[in-house]
């Protein structure tokens, strides 16, 4: 008997692109889909994005589709504004009611979570050789966001986790005063890509050396501190840092010696230490974590 074929969407909303993407299956696998096809498109207005996104879609029998989007996004399935988009600095698409349009859309089943969520998710199913218990993805982009795989399940509560927004101690030597409209010098205030930009005015790309090393320095300390605290407080099996931010090896490096120091032997595991560079590590999907996690979330929502 030959194995039913499925076709499943994913659609990863980010802040100035969305990756649309179609991949196939087997009816009941829980292996990684093989995508078929796949498309970015620059963000814009949501009725321009979703026109295009429809087109992409169009053409395939899709058996359902996962959506991984930028936050924050109201999650609880009991609240009338389930996967509507709310507070977003980006003002054309705050308050807009994603799933709600969606579904208008599509007749096939929909899943919605957070870009970082299904990241996660992802990883933690398909990105390393066995499946993880537990895993921690974090994006450093534009802004900083994170989501936790935590037995078999991501991690939702009141809302979804925000991880970008805790608060660090500054380095001595940085006097900038951070870039987030709530909390000014908070995580992403202070070590995203446009906190980088803002503070030595020029992209983290765009950096010369000397600047390169300051960069790295005073980035790695707030990152090394909140790694620490997520490690305390949610003890994942695996931290994946993704996000434009993290193309830079060295600064892996210096973000793992921080956390080394920080957590100075208080819990004795190698991973905290000599083995500190396979527990904080750079996403085995490379920049697909996200387009797979809308894949991955089709794939456990429907088996
Ligand atoms: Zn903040």
């Amino acid at each position: 008997m030959t194995k039913q074929r499925i076709l499943y969407g994913s659609i990863e909303i980010g802040g100035t692109k969305i990756n649309c993407a179609v991949a196939e299956t087997t009816r009941n696998s829980n292996s990684i889909p093989s995508i078929l096809k796949e498309k970015q498109i620059q963000t814009k207005t949501p009725d321009f994005n979703l026109n295009e996104i429809f087109k992409f879609f169009n053409p395939y029998n899709i058996h359902s589709l996962g959506i991984g989007s930028f936050g924050p996004i109201e999650l609880d399935k009991n609240s009338k504004n389930f996967g509507k988009i709310t507070s977003t600095p980006k003002i054309l698409w705050r308050d807009f009611d994603l799933l709600n349009n969606l579904k208008e859309k599509f007749s096939c089943n929909i899943y919605i979570d957070t870009d970082v969520n299904v990241a996660a998710l992802a990883e933690g199913k398909w990105g390393f050789e066995n499946e993880l218990q537990s895993c921690l993805y974090l994006t450093i982009g534009t802004g900083i966001g994170g989501g936790m795989f935590l037995n078999n399940k991501l991690l939702h509560g009141i809302s979804h986790p925000e991880m970008g927004h805790i608060i660090v101690k500054k380095h001595p030597d940085d006097n900038f005063k951070g870039v987030c409209p709530h909390h000014e010098d908070c995580l992403e205030g202070l070590a995203s890509g446009f906190a980088i930009e803002k503070r030595f005015g020029k992209k983290a790309q765009s950096l010369n050396p000397k600047e390169k090393i300051l960069m790295r320095k005073i980035i790695s300390y707030y990152l090394g501190q909140a790694l620490a605290n997520y490690i305390l407080i949610l003890s994942p099996n695996k931290i994946i840092l993704g996000g434009g931010v993290m193309n830079n090896k060295n600064l892996l490096i210096d973000i793992n010696l921080n956390v080394k120091k920080i957590l100075n032997d208080y819990i004795l595991k190698k991973e905290f230490n000599e083995k500190i560079d396979q527990y904080i590590v750079s996403p085995k999907l490379g920049k697909k974590s996200g387009i797979y996690g809308g894949f991955a979330l089709c794939v456990f929502a429907s088996n």
